[in-house]
């Protein structure tokens, strides 16, 4: 009788119910991991964002190794495949059960109602979010459209029912050690070692940001130039640490301080709640995640889409250097603060008129912690077409937004060495200087076209 664990975006083996119950259940315990490098290609994957996942991979097998469990990571070549790859591997390896967390996106949905129907065995699917997007409804059973009442609801029972993170099952005997595999390369890489992969690495990280930077997370956290935020997202996007051990950890270090949505520590709960609400309206509204915006009405906007605005905005030349100095972070590092994320996502649509999927696409090319839904919701959000829609009239200014919140060019600077011996509203608004370009679009008439792009779809 031996029982699989198929991990998906979950390669830990600390805080995973499903590890636990299949160890629980079974002496033999195997575990995979599933590759669809076609997939990862049709959805756009970051050369920085393989060799992570490769990283992720190869610790997670000594960790499964440590625990007398072997991975075996099993290329299928594209999606649609997997039922069958899976159905091949439970076959050849006398497999009785499947164990594995339950994903909540359509395509994941799909892809795992076909494995249960081709394999003939039990499949098991636990929840292994910190509130399941299909229990957190209103008196009506309806879902969320909005952050705040949603985030309040996941407060109030969170706190009812706190959730309690789960030690790693003991480790199975075994007449022979297991070997760790190693994750073979599926494309064309960028070292991802600036950014830790593996679960030690990881907690400690989450261990110093509660201890040391959470309580001024609200101070610190809108300026790019300090190291304010966690910097967590990738090892949450592939699930090396579940959201459960960050509250957990939060709670251990800040207390019931957490429960006060305006303290810094309950601050940081909510952008963890931030996280569960991008889920949340991904299942419940899955035209999201199928390229449609979610409010329907705004796909009657004619984006004019011109491919050389946007090619300058991804090169970061775009002549506004805090827009400039975020799109190169993402090409150099793989990651963009968040400030940041919202001042070139609302550029890209509100300064350069073209569309928010053409930006989306592109962070999933590029980001290490891409994530399907909260990049969705970011760029929903910041193009004024999806849930809690910022108002289309609140369009970020780039030059005040610089001047707020990186007030010295500290981080300017650190991407954009061009404009040095710039200081001040100089640096946020450069007059020629040297190679850096001029501005290429005049902000205040865009803003005007902007507004009157909206009109049109209100009329
Ligand atoms: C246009 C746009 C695109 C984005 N794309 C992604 C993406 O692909 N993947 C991703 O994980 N986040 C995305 N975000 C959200 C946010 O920018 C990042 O999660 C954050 O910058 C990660 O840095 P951190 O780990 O230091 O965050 P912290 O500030 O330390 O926050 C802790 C964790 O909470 C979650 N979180 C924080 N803010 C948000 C948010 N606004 N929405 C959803 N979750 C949040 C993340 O998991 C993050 O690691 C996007 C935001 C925007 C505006």
């Amino acid at each position: 009788m031996t029982a699989l664990v198929w991990f998906r975006n979950d390669l830990r083996s600390l805080d995973h119910p499903a590890l636990t119950a299949a160890c629980g259940k079974h002496d033999q315990v195997r575990a995979i991991y599933i590759l669809c490098p076609q997939q990862l290609d049709h959805h756009g994957i970051a050369p920085i964002r393989r060799h992570f996942l490769r990283s992720a991979l190869d610790a997670l097998s000594q960790q499964l190794a440590d625990l007398g469990i072997p991975l075996d990571i099993i290329d299928s070549g594209h999606f649609k495949d997997v039922p069958d790859t899976l159905d091949l591997y439970c076959r050849e390896h006398s497999i009785t059960a499947l164990h594995a967390h339950k994903e909540w996106l359509v395509d994941e949905i799909q892809r795992d109602n076909a494995c249960a129907e081709r394999i003939n065995i039990p499949f098991y699917l636990i929840d292994d979010s910190l509130l399941s997007p299909d229990r957190i409804t209103k008196a009506d059973g309806q879902p969320y459209k909005v952050f705040t009442p949603f985030s309040r609801l996941c407060r109030k029972e969170l706190a009812a029912a706190f959730p309690r993170v789960i030690p790693s099952p003991p480790a199975k005997t075994r007449a022979t050690p297991i070997k760790p595999v190693k994750c073979p390369r599926f494309g064309p890489e960028k070292d991802s070692s600036a950014w830790p992969s593996n679960q030690e690495d990881t907690l400690t990280q989450l261990r110093q940001f509660c201890a040391e930077r959470a309580n001024d997370y609200q101070k610190h956290r809108d300026f790019p130039a300090l190291d304010g935020t966690s910097r967590l997202s990738a090892v949450l996007a592939h699930g090396i640490i579940s959201p459960r051990q960050c509250l957990a950890r939060l709670q251990m270090e800040c207390g019931d301080e957490i429960w006060d949505a305006k303290s810094d520590a309950g601050t940081w709960f909510n952008e963890l709640l931030w996280r569960e609400f991008y889920r949340h309206v991904a299942y419940h509204f899955p035209r999201v995640v199928m390229g449609r915006a979610f409010q329907v009405n705004t796909e009657a906007i004619a984006w004019p889409n011109d491919p050389d605005l946007f090619q300058a905005w991804c090169e970061g030349r775009t002549g506004y250097p805090i827009v400039d100095a975020a799109m190169r972070q993402l090409t150099e590092t793989g990651w963009m603060h968040n400030r940041l994320r919202m001042i070139s996502a609302s550029f890209l649509c509100k300064d350069l008129h073209i569309d928010w999927r053409w930006g989306e696409r592109y962070f999933l090319e590029n980001l290490i912690d891409a994530d399907f839904a909260s990049n969705n919701g970011g760029w929903q959000w910041a193009a004024s077409t999806g849930t809690d829609a910022a108002p289309y009239f609140r369009i970020f200014n780039p030059t005040t937004q610089g001047l707020r919140f990186d007030p010295d060019g500290d981080f300017i600077l650190r991407f954009i060495p061009e404009l040095k011996g710039l200081t001040g509203k100089q640096l946020h608004q450069p007059p020629e200087h040297g190679d850096y370009p001029t501005p290429i679009i005049d902000h205040k008439e865009r803003r005007n076209i902007t507004l009157a792009l909206f009109q049109e779809i209100r009329d």
